[in-house]
């Protein structure tokens, strides 16, 4: 067996990494706060219900109270779309050099579960050498509530940008028609699209006729929190139209695996029995590659602090 190699980096040695999430998360935050601290920072972790917010204290408040304590690197989870984009414009605006990650903003995206995304399904296809040319070409079939979902946002700028085709499934209240045009918006953070040509999304209201031939499946959650009463009638019926089992995964190219951001509604948006099968589940493994996907993130920006800091 290959030696895993070192379990900690120096890379951000007297670095203080902070996470603040303003709101719930397991897997995002832990896997931040793990990545940051193999690579040798120091982690200080906000948490919104005990904190001063609760005294009135704004969000920037907040923030500009981390950085005080000397926070180069800060990890931002909001309700609202934009947040974590307006808090970066702000503190650099006020002269801090301070770098700003993504880890889920409102409906708008969730740029490091993408990438973890990718990774696993890179993975999934060429085990040796995992590489994104593994994906080109192959059909991704994102079932569910894309609507409240911005893992299916973000999944949608890199599966495209990666030469994958897109089968998006759902009822019209969790998938609107106007997804088919997401793609000629401008993708989040950059300014004119570095992806030459993306291929078309394609809308399917029967799952039967969406899982045929794919190569993948990503399903989401039924986000209750965010949705309005009636945008389904039940979650029996829910189940049975667009839950994913056993059965239904007979469409797809023998195999195929399916994916899942979590937290997962059991035997709504998956059965129960597809979720306890790793073989075709590749969930944990999704989490798993958190880490080193997240480590990677935050050791590119680490770099770049520290050149700007040798300048
Ligand atoms: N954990 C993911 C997110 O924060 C997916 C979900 O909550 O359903 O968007």
């Amino acid at each position: 067996m290959s030696s895993p190699g070192p379990r900690r980096l120096p890379t951000l040695q007297g670095r203080l990494v902070t996470t603040l999430f303003f709101e719930p998360s397991t897997r995002t935050r832990s896997s931040f706060e793990i990545a940051a601290r193999r690579l040798s920072a120091d982690v200080a972790s906000f948490a919104p219900a005990s904190s001063a917010l609760a005294k009135g204290e704004s969000l920037l408040d907040t923030v500009r109270t981390y950085v005080a304590m000397g926070a180069e690197l800060l990890v931002i989870r909001h309700r609202s779309s934009g947040v974590p984009a307006a808090l970066a414009q702000d503190l650099h605006a006020t002269g801090h050099d301070i770098a700003v990650l993504n880890a889920g903003d409102g409906l708008h995206s969730h740029p490091s579960q993408a990438l973890l995304d990718l990774f696993t399904l890179a993975r999934h296809f060429s085990p040796q050498q995992p590489t994104l040319q593994a994906l080109a070409g192959r059909t991704i079939a994102i079932v569910g509530d894309i609507l409240h979902s911005r893992v299916a946002r973000s999944n949608l700028w890199s599966l495209s940008g990666v030469g994958a085709r897109i089968h998006l499934c759902g009822p019209s209240a969790l998938l609107p028609k106007c997804f088919a045009d997401f793609l000629a918006a401008m993708p989040p953070g950059c300014g004119p699209d570095p992806v030459p040509q993306r291929g078309k999304i394609h809308i399917f209201r029967d799952l039967d006729e969406a899982l045929t031939d794919v190569d993948a499946v990503m399903t989401l959650r039924l986000q209750q929190e965010r949705a309005q009463k009636h945008q389904v009638t039940s979650l029996e019926d829910y189940h049975r139209n667009y839950g994913i089992t056993h059965g239904r995964l007979k469409r797809c190219r023998p195999g195929t695996p399916v994916l899942h951001p979590g937290p997962v509604n059991r035997d709504v948006e998956l059965s129960s029995e597809l979720v306890n099968d790793p073989q075709r589940c590749l969930m944990h493994q999704q989490v798993g590659h958190g880490v080193p996907v997240r480590m990677a993130l935050l050791y590119l920006l680490a770099t770049t602090l520290n050149a700007r800091e040798d300048t």
